[in-house]
């Protein structure tokens, strides 16, 4: 199978220059597949093995042209931790086609291509490291039903790229339903090109929301999407403890899916505070400033669009947020307690227990997966051993057992149930590092297929892998991630 004869069609280009540079990718010598991602390509219509062949290898190297269109690399702005730079843009990924697939459309870009016009002082590449904790993290958070960039495969080189020690390139083909940021539409604003914000924004209308293109003001319908989805979006992340690292505005997909995976960590302790990213000294993307952050953003966003919205609908639109944010994510912690209905003391039982967590550093995952076994009256060993603090445990237990009494299953069912919300497997940083040392010392990627089974099905018992589940040891927690990717 060749993937050029998929079809391929021109989108984002019919917005005209003012929007891309076309490059040319520089490609990696001598690359070699890393890993093929079964479930992606099946999602594109054919197989990892039908996609194992040399012309694609050429193609995802970066060595020959997908489509006749060629390649492009985006032109944006964005805040980054507060300041605003005017100038970012793809400075190592291309956009190499766009795919029209049961009538919507999906990017494929790669991403550590070479220089672009908008590299600054980066070199275009990216390493095998991170592009492995890209690749997987996408198929986690998609399993977890979380909006997200995902990836088709890695294509690796001995390529030498020096970040704090020297490393190998490597390529990662990602897939997104598109690429179009919250930084995109501030470097026109803040360029005073409020025809190209426009030209932006009907973009995104016509593909996302075609039929708000009659609405009175189809910007604000734009603007209410990005707040709703957003939202969503930020629950869900703090529903599953997933710390993204980098929230900068041109990190912020315009339609709410998680894009640009850098120093992200999943929680292990139940520490609000957790800061995944080394060099986010003040903690300004900690897990739990990821709401507030969300709407710091999206204030940005306000700003970038008001050239086509009043102050006072952006704000209406803005104060939507956080009750959107809050419901869904109080939806969200209900189904992992296993409560179906709604009832007043909801919101306290989970503030409760997540106090609890906190004070006792008990792990997030293992606390979850375990709760989904607790039985009415009983004493509830495996859950108890997480606590040290016996007294707390017995009274949030009896409030529990109290709230569980308004609900009409059995232990049993509502075990089948909270099994199916309550991962198992999490991918946690010490696994993939594990998975990273392996390819990078052995060339050995048998680890990237392992965990990909596991973060591909993570509510799902997979006993051969019980060790993947176990608590981590003290070592394994708190291992730094660098943001030089
Ligand atoms: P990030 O926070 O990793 O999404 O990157 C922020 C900006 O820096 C984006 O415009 C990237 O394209 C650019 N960038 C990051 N790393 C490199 C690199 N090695 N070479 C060129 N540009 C880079
Ligand atoms: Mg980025």
């Amino acid at each position: 199978m060749h993937f050029s004869s998929l079809p391929w069609i021109q989108h984002f280009r019919t917005l005209g220059n003012d929007f891309f540079s076309p490059v040319e990718a520089s490609p990696l010598s001598a690359p070699y597949w890393v890993h093929i991602n079964e479930q992606v390509a099946n999602l594109l219509g054919t197989s990892a093995r039908a996609i194992n062949n040399t012309s694609n290898l050429n193609i995802f190297s970066g060595k020959e042209k997908l489509t006749p269109y060629g390649n492009i690399a985006m032109v944006y702005a964005g805040h980054q931790f507060g300041g605003y730079s005017p100038r970012l843009g793809d400075g190592r990924g291309l956009l190499i086609g766009q795919l029209l697939i049961n009538d919507s459309i999906l990017d494929l870009y790669l991403k550590g291509t070479g220089k672009t016009p908008y590299s600054r002082f980066g070199d275009g590449r990216a390493v095998l490291r991170s592009s492995i904790r890209e690749y997987l993290v996408g198929e986690a958070m998609h399993a977890l039903h979380i909006p997200t960039a995902r990836a088709l495969c890695i294509i690796g080189s001995d390529d030498s790229v020096i970040r704090e020690t020297i490393e190998t390139a490597a390529i990662v083909a990602r897939i997104a339903n598109t690429h179009i940021r919250f930084g995109h539409f501030e470097y026109f604003h803040y360029k005073q090109q409020f025809k190209q914000v426009k030209q932006l924004a009907d973009h995104v209308i016509q593909q996302f929301l075609p039929e708000q293109r009659a609405h009175s003001n189809p910007y604000l319908a734009l603007f209410n999407y990005a707040v709703a989805q957003t939202a969503m979006m930020i629950a869900k992340w703090q529903s599953v403890g997933f710390t993204h690292g980098v929230m900068n505005t041109d990190n912020m997909s315009i339609i709410g899916e998680t894009i640009d995976y850098g120093p992200y960590g999943f929680l292990d302790d139940y520490e609000p505070g957790f800061i995944s990213n080394h060099s986010d000294h003040y903690g300004r993307y900690a897990f739990d400033q990821q709401p507030s952050m969300g709407l710091w953003n999206l204030q940005a966003l306000a700003e970038s669009l008001s050239s086509l919205i009043t102050t006072e609908e952006l704000k209406t639109a803005l104060a939507e947020y956080e009750p959107l944010l809050v419901k869904h994510y109080a939806e969200l912690m209900r189904k992992k307690l296993g409560l179906y209905r709604e009832h007043d003391d909801d919101q306290s039982i989970c503030a409760n227990l997540l106090q609890l967590m906190a004070k006792d550093k008990v792990d997030y995952t293992i606390f979850f997966r375990r709760l989904c076994d607790f039985q009415v009256n009983k004493i509830n060993t495996p859950l108890a051993a997480l606590f040290s603090q016996q007294k707390s445990w017995r009274q949030w237990q009896s409030q529990y057992t109290q709230r569980l009494a308004l609900e009409t299953q059995t232990d049993k069912q509502r075990q089948q149930l909270m099994k199916q919300t309550n991962p198992k497997y999490i991918l946690r940083n010490y696994l993939v590092q594990r998975a990273i040392e392996q390819a990078q010392q052995d060339k050995d990627f048998s680890e990237i297929d392992r965990l990909m089974t596991l973060v591909q099905a993570p509510f799902e018992e997979h006993p051969e892998y019980e060790h993947y589940a176990v608590l981590p040891s003290v070592t394994n927690k708190h291992l730094p991630v660098s943001c030089s990717s």
